[in-house]
């Protein structure tokens, strides 16, 4: 059984998958979109003039618009691969009796990919979902309702995922690399950054500096 804590939550881009710290801009390069479209619509939403999911549409309207296919996208993040220790970690944390989450900003086409094996040990998937029609064209984006308010809110899906499991967020442990896991690193019992920024590291609790993601099974028991 576990020890202190409950659950653990990951971040996936440059947590549980390596090589890019945000799988959107790996896509809109790999893919040629105007980087002054993309760079002015993130800089919107950093300024706080759109909500996350107003960019997140824009950023999927225009591959749409652009004729982005499931196929092109599955092209553009096969570069990446999974974090070194990601499927050990996860099979053996689950073994050990926690529930697992992924709270994520990225797009679900990437945990598909890499972790379709490790998929049924988690408990909770939070992340952006690509629709495409039968010939594979991109449709739209599902963003899930928590992302609803402004900013990704990170800690509002873990705060939504602790109720449901009728457990507080004191028992979580949350797992990233980003300044926006900030809030959510804050929010958990444990935040552990994960060859992470220096600004998260800061705020975490723990920080772990070998890339790998086994040395969190030497942290919690
Ligand atoms: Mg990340």
């Amino acid at each position: 059984m576990p020890g202190k804590y409950k659950l653990v939550a990951f971040d996936v881009d440059g947590t549980l998958i390596d090589e890019m710290q945000f799988v959107w801009v790996k896509i809109h390069q790999d893919l040629g979109m105007d980087p002054e479209k993309v760079g002015q619509a993130r800089d919107d939403f950093l300024n706080g003039c759109i909500t996350f999911r107003e960019w997140a549409d824009y950023d999927t309207n225009l591959w749409i618009r652009n004729g982005v296919t499931k196929h092109m996208i599955e092209k553009s993040i096969v570069k990446f691969s999974v974090m070194e220790g990601a499927i050990d970690t996860i099979k053996e944390l689950h073994r050990r009796g926690y529930k697992l989450a992924i709270i994520s900003g990225g797009l679900d086409i990437v945990v598909n990919h890499f972790l379709s094996n490790v998929k049924k040990y988690f408990s909770h998937i939070v992340i952006n979902q690509l629709k495409f029609d039968d010939e594979g064209n991109l449709k739209g984006i599902d963003i899930p309702p928590e992302y609803d308010g402004w900013g990704e809110s990170k800690q509002i899906v873990l705060k939504t995922i602790a109720d449901k499991e009728g457990i507080s967020t004191e028992d979580c442990v949350f797992v990233g690399d980003s300044n926006n896991d900030m809030d959510v690193i804050k929010e958990a019992g444990l935040g552990i950054a994960f060859n992470a920024t220096p600004e998260l590291s800061e705020a975490a609790d723990i920080v772990i500096k070998k890339k790998d993601l086994r040395e969190i099974l030497k942290i919690i028991d």
